[in-house]
């Protein structure tokens, strides 16, 4: 029974991530200097302003828990991103030209935000 369990734990680990675990949340924070990408907000000691990865390609489609597909929101900005975008179905060609009409409206939305959506097609094929 014990010699079973191991292997099965053993294959889930093997498995490309789904959630983004501590370390590399931590580590993408970093990299973007502590910033949300959507509304350029710094997280300080002060502010507890609490910063969160969003899969770029949803989960739903296929998106994993990597550098690539991931983006730096604030909690509120990811929650007004999938306000947006959960209710707009199939992730097409139409999904992404939303999108990258969304992240054009916000007016703080970061250089890097603005990248990473308007090049949100080539997830598909990765992900295909
Ligand atoms: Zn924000
Ligand atoms: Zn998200």
């Amino acid at each position: 029974m014990g010699k079973k369990k191991n292997k099965t734990l053993n294959i889930v680990s093997a498995q490309p991530e789904i959630k983004y675990n501590k370390s590399l949340r931590k580590s993408m924070f970093r990299s973007v200097g502590e910033v949300c990408q959507c509304c350029g907000e710094k997280r300080t000691k002060q502010n507890g302003l609490v910063l969160t990865v969003h899969h770029i390609l949803p989960v739903r489609a296929g998106g994993l828990a990597t550098r690539e597909n991931g983006l730096v929101a604030c909690a509120d900005c990811h929650t007004a991103v999938h306000d947006y975008i959960d209710p707009l179905g199939d992730v097409g060609r139409n999904f992404w030209q939303d999108m990258a009409d969304y992240i054009l409206s916000l007016p703080k939305a970061t250089e890097e935000c603005r990248a990473r959506f308007s090049s949100g097609e080539e997830y598909i094929k990765k992900a295909a």
